[in-house]
């Protein structure tokens, strides 16, 4: 069992890999984006609520996140590991994860900014089964209609070029610091370079499985 963060900036691909290792690794992926989502899309009170900050790229307030996290986590079957994407934020949220779960490695994609412009502005995502698409690099077959499942695509309302700035201005802020917590702590990381836009997720998949791997966790 093994139980895992994955941390990269906004659009550095944490979906997309998450979504890949959970297969090979049989593990849960928890990923607080799209679980707030798909709140949002609901409509109720706390939905609404989650909404205000979400669009305007701004962290949701840690009461309500950590009540999400620990719903989610509470569903793993046991005996099978997570990969958190897009928990913790703060280091706030890191306490309140030490509580309840040991993290055995931080996968860490090191990605520049223009790379993370270049490919949120271009990212669609399936409105069905929430598969992650990129008209540059990672195109589906038929325009706008998920490869899986037929679903519709669209692109999502905060990947816009004010947000996205807003988004990254956030991360390096509130996020860097977590890495700090985590080396303090003698967490081990996995980091992964992206220098290229067309780099192919499976390379990355890769490289990083190689990492675990040398640390006796795949
Ligand atoms: P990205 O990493 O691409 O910005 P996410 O899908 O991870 O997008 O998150 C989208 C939005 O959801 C964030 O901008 C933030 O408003 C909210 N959010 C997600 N995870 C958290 C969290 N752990 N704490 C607070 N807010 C969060
Ligand atoms: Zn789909």
């Amino acid at each position: 069992m093994v139980n895992l963060i994955i941390f990269g900036a906004p659009g550095s691909g944490k979906g997309t890999y998450a979504s890949r290792l959970k297969d090979i690794l049989n593990v849960a992926v928890i990923a607080t984006g799209d679980i707030f989502r798909e709140m949002i899309k609901e409509d109720t009170p706390l939905g609404r609520k989650v909404k205000s900050y979400v669009e305007k790229g701004l962290l949701v307030p840690d009461d309500i996140t950590l009540d999400v996290l620990k719903e989610n986590m509470a569903k793993i079957p046991r005996g099978r590991g997570f990969i958190l994407d897009g928990y913790p934020r703060t280091v706030e949220q890191a306490k309140a994860l030490d509580k309840i779960a040991k993290i055995n490695a931080i996968i860490h994609l090191v990605v520049p900014d223009w790379i993370i412009i270049e490919r949120l502005s271009s990212r669609r995502i399936c409105k069905n089964c929430g598969a992650i698409y990129n008209l540059l690099f990672l195109k589906p077959k038929n325009d706008m209609i998920c490869d899986h499942c037929g679903g519709p695509l669209y692109q999502r309302p905060d990947d816009t070029p004010e947000v996205i700035q807003q988004r990254i201005k956030v991360y390096e802020m509130q996020t860097r610091s977590l890495l700090e917590y985590y080396r303090e702590k003698r967490i081990p990381f996995v980091e992964v370079k992206c220098e290229k836009l067309e780099t192919p997720p499976e390379v990355i998949v890769q490289e990083i499985l190689k990492g675990l791997k040398s640390l006796g966790l795949a």
